[in-house]
C-alpha cells in the first residue's frame, strides 16, 4: 500500500475527455504518402539510408544514426510505416512549436502493406540487459508521452530500484492512454516486465492511473503480475509531470539540474511501455502510435492508431473537420501549441490534435496588468514565483529571471490559467527560454571562434618557431662541414710537407 503525497499546488481544468474517452481505438487509413522528419525525438536527428526511387518495405530502416550502434547515440533511427517507393528527400514543415522546417523522407505508399522479415526478441529473458536495449534501439522507440526522450538513453542509468509506468493522462482532451490501459493493459505490464529486467536491480514497478479512469485502473489490475503494483493517483493538474508523479508516489524530491534516475527511479509512458512489448515480442519498431483525434471542431473525434509519417489533413478529413474550426493545436489544451497548418505529419511525439472551436480559444487580447495576487504562486507545482519571472521576462532581465529559475519552468500552464488579468505568463517564460538558449548558442559560437583563433596563431607561431629551428641546425650543420674540410684540407697539407 502506497501512502500518496501530494505536490505543491495544481490545478483542477475542465477535461472535456467525454468527447473521446468512450471511443475505441482504430487503425486510421493507410494514407497516400508518408512525410518521416529525421528528427521525432529529443537529441540528435537521424541520417537517410535510402534515396530517392528506392522500394521499401513496412519497418525497414530509412534513416539511421550515425554510429552503427543506437544505443549509445541519444539518437533513435526511423523506419518506413508501410511499404511503397521513396519519392523526396527535402525540407517539410514539421510539427514543431518552433515553427521551423526539417529534413523528410517522403514515401509514397504502395497499400500492400508488406513488411519486412521481421526479428523479434521472444528469449529477452535470458539475454544481458545491454542486447535488449540494443533491440529497443533499434526499433526507434522514444518517450510517447509527449517529450520524445530515446527510451535506450533513459535504460542505461545505473542503480534503478523503481520504475514508473506513467498512466495519469491529466491534460485535457487527450484520452488515447486511457484507452490503451483499457484495451491492451497485457501489453504495458508485459512491456513493464521486459523494462525491469533491463534495469536489473529495479525491485519493483508502479503503474499509476488517475482516478477518474476507473476502467483502466480495473483493467490493469486485473492483468498485472508479481513486483506491479497499480496505484490510484488524485485527478489534479500536472500530476503527469514526471516530478510531481514521482513526489507522490515516493514523496522523494529531485534536486535541480538531476535526473529521476539520480534517485533510483525511472519513469516511462503507458504507450512506451506497450512499444517496448511490441518491439521485443513481435519485432515491430515504432511504425504507428495512438493519438486522440478531438475538439468541437471534429465531427468524430477518435483514438486512432495512426502510421508515423500521416499528414495531419488526411487524419482531419478521415474524422470530418467542422467549417467553424479555429485553431489546430498539437497536444494537450494546457502544454500544447498551435500548428500554422495542416500540412506537417504526425510524428513519435504526438498524442493529440485537437480542432478548436471559438467557444474552446482562449484568446490572449484582453491582459490586463498584474495586481501581484499571488494566485499564480499558489499554483506552480514548481514553487516558482511566476509573477517575478514575468516582471524580469518583460524587463528582459534574463539573468534575474534565471536567478529565479526560470528554467525549472516546465510550460504547465498552472499559473496562466489562474491568472485574474489573462496575462499569457507562459509565452513569456517560452520567449524568455529562447532568447536565453539563441544567446548561449551564439556564445558558444563566440568561444568556438576564439579557441579556433587562438590554436591557429599558436599553430602559426609553432610553425615559425621550428622553421627557425631548422635553419639553425642547417647553419650549425654547414658550419661544421666547412671546419671539417678546412680540417681536412690542412691535414693533406702537412702530410704532403711531411713526405
Ligand atoms: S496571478 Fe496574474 S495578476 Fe496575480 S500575481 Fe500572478 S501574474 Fe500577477
Ligand atoms: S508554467 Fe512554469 S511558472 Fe507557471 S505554474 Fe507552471 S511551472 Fe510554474
Amino acid at each position: 500500500m502506497i501512502d500518496l503525497r501530494q505536490f505543491h499546488g495544481g490545478v483542477h481544468v475542465a477535461g472535456h475527455k467525454e468527447l473521446s474517452s468512450e471511443v475505441a481505438i482504430t487503425p486510421a487509413p493507410i494514407p497516400p504518402r508518408l512525410i518521416l522528419p529525421l528528427l521525432q525525438h529529443i537529441g540528435e536527428p537521424s541520417e537517410p539510408i535510402v534515396t530517392v526511387g528506392e522500394k521499401v518495405l513496412k519497418g525497414q530502416f530509412v534513416a539511421h544514426c550515425r554510429a552503427q550502434d543506437c544505443s549509445l547515440l541519444m539518437s533513435a533511427p526511423v523506419h518506413a510505416s508501410t511499404s511503397g517507393t521513396v519519392i523526396a528527400i527535402e525540407s517539410r514543415s514539421v510539427p514543431h512549436p518552433s515553427g521551423l522546417t526539417a529534413t523528410c523522407i517522403v514515401i509514397e505508399t504502395d497499400g500492400q502493406d508488406q513488411w519486412i522479415e521481421r526479428s523479434p526478441m521472444l528469449d529477452y529473458a535470458e539475454k544481458q540487459p545491454t542486447e535488449v536495449r540494443a533491440h529497443i534501439a533499434r526499433a526507434g522507440i522514444v518517450g510517447l508521452g509527449g517529450a520524445g526522450f530515446p527510451a535506450h538513453m533513459k535504460l542505461r542509468s545505473q542503480g534503478i530500484d523503481t520504475l514508473i509506468i506513467n498512466g495519469a493522462e491529466c491534460e485535457p482532451y487527450i484520452t488515447c492512454d486511457d484507452r490503451l490501459m483499457r484495451e491492451y493493459p497485457q501489453d504495458i505490464i508485459a512491456g513493464a516486465q521486459i523494462l525491469m529486467h533491463i534495469l536489473g536491480g529495479a525491485q519493483r514497478c508502479i503503474i499509476a492511473v488517475e482516478d477518474n479512469k476507473p476502467e483502466a485502473y480495473q483493467a490493469l489490475l486485473a492483468a498485472t503480475q508479481a513486483h506491479i503494483e497499480i496505484v490510484q493517483v488524485p485527478t489534479l493538474y500536472p500530476t503527469g509531470g514526471e516530478r510531481q508523479l514521482i513526489k507522490i508516489l515516493t514523496n522523494k524530491e529531485i534536486s535541480k539540474n538531476n535526473l529521476p534516475a539520480s534517485i533510483g527511479i525511472i519513469v516511462h509512458n503507458i504507450e512506451t511501455s506497450r512499444a517496448i512489448y511490441r518491439a521485443v515480442t513481435h519485432g515491430q519498431p515504432l511504425l504507428s502510435r495512438v493519438l486522440t483525434v478531438t475538439g468541437q471542431g471534429v465531427k468524430n473525434p477518435k483514438n486512432l492508431e495512426v502510421l508515423l509519417g500521416t499528414p495531419i489533413h488526411d487524419l482531419l478529413e478521415y474524422c470530418g473537420v467542422k467549417p467553424t474550426t479555429e485553431r489546430l493545436i498539437m497536444g494537450g489544451a494546457m502544454m500544447g501549441f498551435t500548428l500554422p497548418n495542416d500540412d506537417m505529419p504526425v510524428i513519435k511525439t504526438t498524442n493529440c490534435l485537437i480542432a478548436a472551436s471559438a467557444e474552446e480559444c482562449v484568446f490572449p487580447t484582453e491582459a490586463m496588468p498584474c495586481i501581484r495576487c499571488g494566485a499564480c504562486a499558489e499554483v506552480c507545482p514548481v514553487n516558482l514565483l511566476p509573477q517575478q519571472l514575468y516582471w524580469y521576462t518583460v524587463a528582459k532581465d534574463f539573468d534575474k529571471a534565471q536567478d529565479y529559475n526560470l528554467f525549472d519552468c516546465i510550460d504547465c500552464g498552472c499559473c496562466a490559467y489562474v491568472c485574474p488579468s489573462h496575462i499569457p505568463l507562459v509565452s513569456y517564460y517560452r520567449y524568455a527560454k529562447a532568447e536565453i538558449r539563441a544567446h548561449g548558442k551564439e556564445q558558444q559560437k563566440a568561444e568556438l571562434a576564439r579557441k579556433r583563433h587562438e590554436f591557429r596563431s599558436f599553430r602559426l607561431e609553432r610553425d615559425k618557431a621550428e622553421r627557425a629551428l631548422r635553419h639553425q641546425q642547417r647553419k650549425g650543420e654547414h658550419k661544421e662541414s666547412i671546419i671539417k674540410a678546412v680540417m681536412a684540407q690542412a691535414k693533406e697539407k702537412i702530410m704532403e710537407q711531411n713526405k
